[in-house]
C-alpha cells in the first residue's frame, strides 16, 4: 500500500451536542512534547487538574479526578463502583442518557427500577419520592442536562428526597458542567461525572468525576470486587492520589495537557461569567431561531442554554438542510436522538462554540438556505 495523504479536516463550526470548538491555546497545549506519565512534572499536572476539577465541580471532595476515557466511561465508573450484584438502583429516565444508565446498572447485576418523565419534561420529585419509598434503593441516578431533549433537571428537592431515604445521589453532568450552575457539595451530590468535549471545550476522551465521603464509604464497604478492572477506583485512586502514585495505566498525556489548558480558560473567565455567557447567547439564538419558524420543545423554565432542542418549521427537511449546513457552510448542528430522530434539531452553544458570532453564522446560513 502507498502512503496515504495527510489529513486536512474542513474548518468546521461545531454547533451540535458535542464536541464543541476548542480554543487555540488548548490545541497548542496538545502539541507540547510528551513526558512520562509517572514523571514528577506530570504528577504535578495531575494535581493541578484535580484542583481545577474540584473548583469547577464546586466541591471539596478528595476523590475527584479524571477517568481516562469519555463521558460514558465516567458514567460506567460511577455505577460499577457503587453497585454490587443484588443492590437496588433507581434510575430516572427522561431521555437517551437515563436509558444508558439503566443499561449499565443492569450489567452491574443491580436490581433496577425506573422513574420516567415524558421526553422534553423533567423528572417529577413526587415520583422519585414514591419510588424510593417502595424500593429503598442504594443509589438513585439522574441526568442534570438531558442532551437528547434539552431539559435542565432541578436537583435540590430530589437530593433531599434521596438522602432522607438513605440512598446515594448519582448525577450525570456531562452537558451541564462548566455551562450552567452545578454545586456538587451544596446540592448533596454523592457521585458526579462529566466529559471534556461539551461546555469545557477540550477534546473528547476524558471524564472528570467526583465522589462524596458517603460514596467513598459505600466503596469501602463493598463485599465483592468491582466488575471492571480498568474502572476499579480502589486501584485508580492510587495513581491519582496515593502516597506512592503507583502505575495503573498509561495516562493520556496530551489529552491531559489540553484539559489543563481548558480548565485554565474556564477559571480565567470565572464560572459565573461563563454561565451568564451561555444564558445570554442562548437567548440570542432563541430569538433568531423563533423568527425563522423553529419552536422549542422544552418549557422555558426547564430549558438548557447550551443545548437548544427545536422542532423544525413546516416544510424544512431535516437531513438535506443539515447536510447543506455542513457541506456549504461548514456548520455542524445535531439531529434528533432516539424517538426524536428526524423531528428535532439539537443546536449546541457549548464553551468556545457559545458566542454571538456562532449564532450569527448559523442564522445567516439558515436564511440563505430557506430563501
Ligand atoms: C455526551 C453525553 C454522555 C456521553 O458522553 P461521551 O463522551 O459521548 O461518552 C453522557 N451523558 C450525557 C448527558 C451526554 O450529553
Amino acid at each position: 500500500m502507498v502512503a496515504m495523504d495527510e489529513f486536512h479536516p474542513s474548518n468546521r463550526i461545531l454547533m451540535g451536542p458535542g464536541p464543541s470548538d476548542v480554543h487555540p491555546r488548548v490545541l497548542k497545549a496538545m502539541a507540547t512534547p510528551l513526558i512520562g506519565h509517572l514523571d514528577p512534572e506530570f504528577l504535578r499536572i495531575m494535581d493541578d487538574i484535580k484542583a481545577m476539577a474540584q473548583a469547577t465541580f464546586q466541591t471539596k471532595n478528595d476523590l475527584t479526578f479524571v477517568v481516562s476515557a469519555p463521558g460514558s466511561a465516567g458514567m460506567e465508573t460511577v455505577l460499577v463502583n457503587l453497585l454490587e450484584p443484588g443492590d437496588h438502583a433507581l434510575i430516572c429516565i427522561h431521555g437517551v442518557f437515563g436509558g444508558r444508565m439503566k443499561d449499565i446498572a443492569e450489567r452491574c447485576g443491580a436490581e433496577v427500577s425506573t422513574v420516567e418523565a415524558p421526553w422534553g419534561e423533567p423528572i417529577n420529585p413526587d415520583d422519585v419520592k414514591a419510588a424510593v419509598a417502595t424500593h429503598r434503593p442504594k443509589v438513585v441516578a439522574i441526568v442534570h442536562a438531558e442532551t437528547s431533549t434539552g431539559v435542565l433537571q432541578p436537583l435540590e428537592e430530589i437530593s433531599d428526597i434521596v438522602h432522607d431515604a438513605g440512598a446515594l445521589l448519582v448525577v450525570d453532568a456531562v452537558t451541564s458542567y462548566c455551562g450552567t450552575d452545578l454545586k456538587v457539595d451544596d446540592w448533596g451530590i454523592d457521585a458526579v461525572y462529566s466529559g471534556t468535549q461539551k461546555c469545557l471545550s477540550a477534546p473528547p476522551g476524558l471524564s472528570p468525576v467526583s465522589f462524596s465521603a458517603r460514596a467513598v464509604e459505600a466503596l469501602d464497604n463493598r463485599k465483592t470486587k468491582v466488575q471492571s478492572w480498568f474502572l476499579d477506583l480502589t486501584m485508580v485512586k492510587n495513581y491519582w492520589a496515593g502516597a506512592k502514585r503507583a502505575y495503573h495505566h498509561t495516562g493520556p498525556i496530551s489529552a491531559m495537557y489540553a484539559l489543563r489548558e481548558a480548565y485554565r480558560l474556564v477559571l480565567e473567565e470565572g464560572l459565573e461569567n461563563r454561565f451568564k455567557r451561555h444564558h445570554d447567547t442562548h437567548l440570542l439564538l432563541k430569538d433568531g431561531l423563533e423568527a425563522l419558524g423553529f419552536t422549542y420543545l422544552v418549557d422555558p423554565s426547564y430549558r438548557l442554554p447550551m443545548l437548544n432542542a427545536v422542532k423544525l418549521p413546516a416544510g424544512l427537511d431535516d437531513a438535506s438542510t443539515r447536510s447543506r449546513l455542513l457541506n456549504e457552510f461548514n456548520i455542524e448542528v445535531g439531529g434528533g436522538l432516539g424517538k426524536f430522530a428526524g423531528k428535532l434539531w439539537r443546536v449546541g452553544l457549548m464553551g468556545e462554540s457559545c458566542d454571538a458570532n456562532h449564532v450569527n453564522m448559523l442564522l445567516s446560513a439558515l436564511k440563505t438556505i430557506t430563501n
